[in-house]
């Protein structure tokens, strides 16, 4: 007899937010991942606040909305690695900046939108949410799953949190990955985020951090392979100088790549119509592509809504 009520599988931002908030909620979670959150496509993320090639969906608006006020309330309270930061995004005439109802201080300046908006150290911020699981008698067991139906053998409901693996473990055809690579430097006094996505040499974002500065990036669809690439890194930290002249002669502290589990269509956030084999119920929580940690919160809340009281 299975001693949970429901098993989450994957430790990344999804699975951690999702296991967390069914806690809260009373239940009692079992979580179980392939990898530990410090070593997940989470780990990687540049971590701001911002629905990055979402369409205007209801849906996104409303998880992006609740995930704001979830972490600039986290950002108050004095949660490891979440800090609120002033953003200037240079824009084009035909960009729309459908997402900015839930962006309290946002202000169009004509070619440049300025607002605050909740950033992330990953790292940190994971091992914060691993220890709040923990705190609550939920543990990590490493295990990689080559079904999903496996983990009903520990609860009647799964949540399926695994990110790009979920293409495969579901045959669900719209998952591919986008690479992103990202450069950090060292941090010497540059206080405001700025992105501009459509610089004529590709997509920048400057993001400070507490001790660096998060310079990108890449959005490759199709690519896997995550290893360096010198060339790549270059073009990144000419772009971002380009646009951020401060940063020129930054010392360079390394570069991270990661695959972003993309799904056409948009996030899968749902309880399937069928069940797994056995009879457990199975709820979706994955394909957040480039925006995971900004719909993060928001998606966990609709988790906990299927999940049911
Ligand atoms: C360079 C870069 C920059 C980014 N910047 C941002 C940003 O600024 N803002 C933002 O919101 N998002 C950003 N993202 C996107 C964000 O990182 C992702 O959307 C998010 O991390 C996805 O989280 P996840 O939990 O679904 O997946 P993951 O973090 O990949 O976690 C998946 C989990 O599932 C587990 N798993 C997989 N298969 C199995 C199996 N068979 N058995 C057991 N466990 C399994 C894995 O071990 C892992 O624990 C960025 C991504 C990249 C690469």
């Amino acid at each position: 007899m299975p001693i949970f009520d429901v098993v989450v599988v994957g430790a990344g931002v999804i699975g951690l937010t999702s296991a967390l908030r069914l806690q809260e909620a009373g239940a009692q979670v079992a979580l179980v991942a392939a990898d530990p959150p410090a070593e997940t496509v989470s780990a990687v993320a540049a971590a701001v606040w911002y629905p990055t090639r979402t369409d205007p969906d209801p849906r996104v608006l409303a998880w992006a909305g609740e995930t704001y006020d979830e972490l600039a309330r986290q950002a108050a309270a004095g949660v490891p690695g979440v800090a609120m930061r002033p953003t200037r995004m240079i824009v084009r005439p035909s960009d729309d900046p459908w997402w900015s109802r839930v962006v309290p201080d946002y202000e169009d300046h004509g070619r440049e939108w300025r607002f605050s908006v909740p950033t992330v150290e990953m790292v940190p911020y994971l091992e914060w949410l691993l220890a709040r699981l923990a705190d609550g008698g939920t543990v990590l067991e490493r295990r990689r799953l080559r079904g999903l139906a496996e983990a009903a053998e520990l609860a009647p409901v799964v949540v399926n949190a695994t990110g790009l693996a979920a293409g495969e473990l579901c045959a669900d055809p719209a998952v591919f990955p986008a690479r992103g690579r990202i450069v950090l430097v060292a941090n010497r006094g540059i206080e405001t985020s700025v992105r501009a996505e459509h610089h004529a040499d590709g997509m920048v974002y400057v993001h400070p951090r507490s001790r660096d500065v998060v310079l990108g990036g890449t959005f490759e669809p199709g690519e896997w392979d995550t290893g360096p690439d010198p060339q790549a890194a270059r073009a990144i930290v000419a772009r971002c100088v380009d646009v951020v002249p401060e940063l020129a002669g930054a010392p360079v502290l390394g570069e991270r790549a990661g695959l972003r589990p993309v799904r056409r269509g948009g996030a899968r956030v749902g309880e399937d119509p069928e069940r797994l084999p056995g009879g457990a119920r199975l709820i979706h929580n994955y394909g957040h592509g480039g925006a995971g940690v900004t719909l993060s919160w928001g998606c966990a809340a609709s988790v906990l809504v299927d999940f049911g009281p």
